[in-house]
């Protein structure tokens, strides 16, 4: 049941009100990723008292930088992890059954240019479909070269033999976080961006609370829980570390870069799935709000950062593997923006990022703080149900049963038309069609190179708990990612917007504007790749 009564969704004030008010928590949640949005969902909808922190904006790390796949993983049938691909491909059909208004079935075309690779693809991908039983999205299916092409028109003909189509899913990865985060609080729960775990309080050498910095104002806060359960995804050392010094690090980070393109150079909606690149991994080009992202990489990285960059050699070996596929070759100057992930992978002994496991791992300390990491997006809904087994026991909470399998996510319509402008926001569209209704100025583009309208910064700002320009134009919107000199274009206009509806000056307007700026020049890609022709590119080895 929602406990704030006047209709407004998210508003970050009532809930940090909310931290005064209840004296313990039963489940106190860092991290406002998949992993810690889940947890919240899965401790509120069953009933308990929940408190979610994030550090930054809800999906800011990890979370708003995949490639918006829900999938089992081709890859990981390749590598033979037959238990992985089998329960992602059971919550690929939950997700797709309780958010039927984000996620969608994307076709995919693996193409074949060597004569064994149909027969090898095409027994892969029946078993891929065996494997989703009832949860299937379609059938593959063998095609030969003229209906592959009738299906990516852009494939470079020469050589083709033909291809393997199958299905798997596809979302908005930051709009499904702020969703989720919704429908924890729907359910009860109080959820607060920009704001920091900087202790962990202990009571008899075990965790009673912790000890909490709002990022906004400096505000202090001590709060006490049942029980702490961390999910800082690449951040889960550290707050290892603030349990126990000496505490082992159980994170490797590896990065992953995608490259956004234009439309044109994949017109059809049938995306590519590249199945062996030269280091051994597979990469996308997926359709994704009217624009093309091609990724990703495996990169072992040693620093962990809230904004990870994609480096000039990241970038070449996109856009080199790219090329070969294509007929018409995108050049430097055909990148509308590029983003970088940090993947935050459970240690092993192997130094290759790309064989260490993707599943999730769940460990306890001394002084019982719960530590949660790996996993996927996908799979963000058993994460959080497996953590929560472990955590009523231990915490000492009256049990109750997981309702998450069939829980509809905030936003929840059936029979979306993928297509329509406002799909992503589900049953809150008719909302922002409101705002436009109360006033038609809102119905303008925020710019002309993106499918976004005024209305949709006014009602993040007053629903979705937006606080920085950054939010609207990286997560609320996602027009950072789409075109980030568009996105760089705009920020005035969405900052005085913002600064409107939040009362805030010119100063914070100037403010917005220059830390925009100097992040979003980050997703521009490197300017001296401008002078690389796609021929030159063709030519690296
Ligand atoms: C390149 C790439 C592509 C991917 N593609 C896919 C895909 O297509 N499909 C798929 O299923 N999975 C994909 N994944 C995996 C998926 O994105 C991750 O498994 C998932 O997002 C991890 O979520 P998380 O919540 O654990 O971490 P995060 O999203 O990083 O969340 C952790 C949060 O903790 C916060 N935090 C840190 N310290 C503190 C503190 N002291 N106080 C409060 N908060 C704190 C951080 O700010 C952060 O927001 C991809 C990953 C990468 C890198």
């Amino acid at each position: 049941m929602n406990i704030f009564t006047n209709q407004i969704i998210l508003k970050r004030q009532e809930m940090i009100q909310m931290l005064n008010l209840i004296s313990e928590w039963d489940i106190c949640i860092i991290g406002g990723g998949a992993t810690g949005l889940g947890i919240a969902v899965d401790a509120a909808s069953r009933g308990y008292k929940t408190l979610l922190l994030e550090k930054f904006d809800f999906a800011k790390g990890t979370s708003s930088r995949s490639t918006k796949l829900v999938h089992g993983g081709v890859r990981y049938l390749q590598q033979g992890n037959i238990k992985l691909v089998m329960e992602a491909l059971k919550e690929r059909g939950l997700l797709l059954k309780n958010t039927p208004h984000l996620v969608k079935n994307q076709s995919f075309i693996v193409p074949n240019y060597k004569w064994w690779e149909g027969a090898f693809y095409g027994l892969g991908l029946k078993a891929y479909d065996w494997m989703s039983g009832s949860l299937g999205l379609g059938p593959s299916q063998i095609l030969n070269k003229e209906e592959t092409l009738a299906q990516a028109p852009t494939l470079d003909p020469e050589g083709l033999r033909g291809g393997v189509l199958y299905h798997d899913g596809q979302f908005d990865d930051a709009r499904l976080a702020i969703h989720l985060a919704m429908t924890a609080v729907d359910h009860g729960a109080v959820v607060i961006n920009y704001m920091s775990v900087e202790g962990l309080l202990k009571a008899n050498k075990k965790i009673c609370g912790l000890a909490v910095k709002d990022m906004i104002d400096g505000k202090e806060f001590e709060i006490k829980a049942k029980a702490v359960i961390n999910a800082t995804g690449v951040f889960t050392d550290s707050i290892l570390k603030l349990d126990n010094q000496k505490a082992e690090t159980l994170i490797s980070l590896s990065q992953g870069i995608h490259i956004v393109l234009d439309k044109e150079f994949l017109p059809a909606s049938t995306a590519i799935m590249i199945p062996r690149t030269d280091d051994k991994r597979v990469l996308f080009a997926v359709p994704w709000h009217n624009k093309i992202i091609v990724g990703t990489t495996d990169t072992p990285v040693v620093n962990v950062s809230a904004e990870p960059i994609a480096s000039e050699e990241e970038i070449e070996f996109v856009m080199h593997h790219i090329t070969r596929y294509l007929s018409k070759d995108p050049t430097y100057a055909d990148i509308r923006s590029v983003f970088a992930g940090l993947r935050p992978l459970v240690k092993g002994n192997n130094k290759l990022t790309s064989v260490l496991s993707r599943e999730h791992f769940i460990s306890i300390s001394d002084s019982e703080l719960i530590t949660i990491t790996g996993g996927k997006w996908t799979t963000y809904r058993k994460m959080a149900e497996d953590v929560m087994e472990i955590v009523i026991p231990k915490a000492g909470l009256p049990e109750k049963e997981c309702i998450t399998k069939d829980l509809q996510i905030h936003g929840y319509k059936e029979a979306v038309d993928f297509d329509s402008p406002l799909y992503y926001y589900g049953s809150d569209k008719e909302k922002i069609q409101s705002l436009v209704e109360k006033d038609s100025s809102l119905s303008t583009l925020i710019h002309p190179a993106l499918p976004y309208i005024m209305a949709e910064i006014v009602w993040a700002v007053q629903n979705e708990m937006c606080m920085t320009v950054e939010d609207a134009l990286s997560r609320r919107t996602r027009a950072l990612l789409l075109d980030a000199k568009a996105a760089i274009e705009t920020a005035p206009q969405v900052a005085n917007m913002m600064a409107k509806e939040m009362k805030k000056d010119d100063e914070w307007i100037k403010n917005q504007i220059d830390i925009f700026n100097r992040l979003a020049k980050n997703y521009l890609p490197i300017s001296k790749h401008e002078l690389h022709s796609a021929d030159k590119l063709k030519t690296i080895n």
